[in-house]
């Protein structure tokens, strides 16, 4: 349905062309004239009202009819591939991400960023005794160690395995913990991921995979296990960043769901035994760089509105959901943009951020260099959410601020995405330090309630993105960026109290 929409607002556009070359003398065709008149002034960047639905809406099928963000997201995908903080996949995208904005002609600016080096080893486990265990078998479980993990022996460690579900489940084993193999087996709830809150799904797991292991390690654990956070039980295993700290970075790693249920049922016959063999390494800080792009603006082009995905990845696949698409989608912005050759009064800034997911140093780097002049920056947009299908946006802005973006949400009605959730904060990672400190931050409201079976797994691949979803996401992310950037009403918010 969307699609015929889509196709209704294109022609809209030929055939006011046709009418106005034919010279036909009706109503019609005046005000389809004035139509035209509008389009050859927006056509030499001249426009009174930026925000009027005739450029929304040229914005939006422009946007929807381009494969420049998937051809850019297939060459960080398919040429870069993985580009975990301090890899050379990593530097070898902010090399082509800033060589691809330069050649659309925006500004581009790399700003350093000191980031965590820490490389995948081996990986192994196997079951190597329970209760019932005929003689010489064991059972290998699928793991993948969590980023900042600490290491085994090379030859591995053998400890038994303690089963839990909460922290007040770990705490109350105490002395028991000393020594052991500690498995956080709690379950990803897919079914709110399919009733549309993944996110808070996805926060209750990566909390225990953050906090888990480092409980686990106070409390004199030899090695922490998670269930991974994640749907699609396909027995694969999904990586992210876990707390471990020098001093006690005990490994820790994720496992698949079914070897968590194997463990679990098997501990129920008795006491289990795990030989695990971890390896990464933790290496010295790393140099790498923010990747930033401005469409310079006209009259407010001291004011900033920051458009962002992050650059980086886990090193399992290539990244191409997450955050492939908010990059891709980001950099498109000016695209489109430069294609229609329109320009915004406040300046555009694409942001490609650096270590997101193992430290979101990019994000703090940016505050840091920038926390004098947060008056200029009116609003940040972060797209961190996967490229499922986009419903709208979300935005934290005051509740009395809302009526302000009806006319966007029209324009991108025709799409189906003209939804507009107001959170009191959006919550976005790289944009964070900005929110709280007072700078309105949006984000894309897209569908990820199949997000969290990709995200951070060998899965995570190009193949896995709807063209067809990225054109939508560019459309909401350029028509958002464009509106804010071209704003008359002040939507600053109140800076967070500290707490
Ligand atoms: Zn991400």
């Amino acid at each position: 349905m969307d699609d015929k929409i889509i196709m209704i607002g294109y022609r809209f556009w030929l055939i006011p062309l046709n009418l106005y070359r034919n010279r036909m003398k009706s109503v019609l065709q005046k005000s389809l004239s004035l139509t035209v008149l509008a389009t050859s002034l927006l056509s030499v960047g001249v426009s009174a009202a930026p925000n009027d639905p005739a450029t929304l809406g040229q914005i939006r099928d422009n946007a929807i009819q381009s494969d420049w963000a998937y051809e850019r997201l297939a060459d960080l995908t398919d040429l870069v591939g993985p580009r975990l903080s301090g890899s050379a996949g990593a530097a070898a995208a902010v090399d082509q991400v800033a060589a691809a904005m330069r050649k659309i002609g925006a500004t581009v600016t790399l700003q350093p960023v000191k980031v965590p080096h820490w490389v995948r080893g081996a990986e192994t486990a196997e079951l190597v005794e329970y209760t019932g265990r005929p003689a010489g078998i064991t059972q290998k479980v699928v793991l993948t160690a969590l980023g900042g993990s600490g290491a085994t022996p090379a030859a591995g460690l053998t400890a038994p395995v303690i089963i839990v579900r909460s922290f007040d489940e770990l705490k109350a084993k105490g002395a028991q913990v000393k020594g052991s193999i500690v498995l956080f087996d709690v379950a990803f709830d897919q079914e709110m991921a399919d009733r549309g809150h993944a996110g808070p799904a996805y926060g209750r797991g990566a909390g225990f995979r953050f906090a888990g292991p480092k409980l686990a390690a106070d409390m004199g654990a030899a090695a922490a296990l998670v269930r991974s956070v994640g749907g699609a039980n396909y027995r694969i295993a999904h990586t992210g960043a876990t707390g471990v700290v020098d001093g006690a970075r005990i490994p820790a790693a994720a496992v698949t769901a079914e070897d968590a249920m194997l463990m679990s049922r098997l501990s129920a016959r008795g006491p289990l035994k795990m030989h695990l063999t971890l390896t990464p390494q933790t290496l010295p800080e790393a140099d790498s760089y923010n990747v930033i792009a401005d469409l310079p603006g006209t009259d407010k082009a001291d004011e900033v509105v920051i458009v962002s995905g992050h650059l980086d990845s886990w090193d399992l696949a290539t990244g191409a959901h997450d955050d492939g698409t908010g990059v891709a989608g980001a950099m498109a912005v000016i695209d489109t943009l430069k294609k229609l050759n329109l320009k915004p009064r406040r300046t555009i800034r694409v942001i490609a951020w650096m270590n997101e997911e193992n430290g979101t140093r990019g994000g703090k780097a940016y505050f840091e260099a920038n926390k004098d002049k947060l008056d200029k920056h009116f609003a940040a947009i972060e797209s961190d959410s996967g490229g499922g299908r986009p419903f709208g946006f979300i935005g934290s802005v005051t509740p009395p601020m809302v009526k302000y973006f009806a006319p966007l949400k029209t324009a991108l009605e025709p799409i189906g995405a003209g939804i507009f959730e107001r959170h009191d904060i959006a919550g976005a990672a790289d944009t964070g330090p900005l929110e709280r400190a007072g700078v309105p931050v949006f984000e894309p409201l897209v569908d990820s309630s199949s997000y969290f079976s990709y995200h951070h797994t060998p899965a995570d691949t190009l193949d896995k993105v709807s063209p067809l979803e990225l054109k939508r996401h560019v459309a909401v992310l350029t028509a958002l960026t464009w509106y804010l950037a071209n704003m008359e009403e002040n939507i600053g918010r109140v800076p967070q109290q500290p707490e």
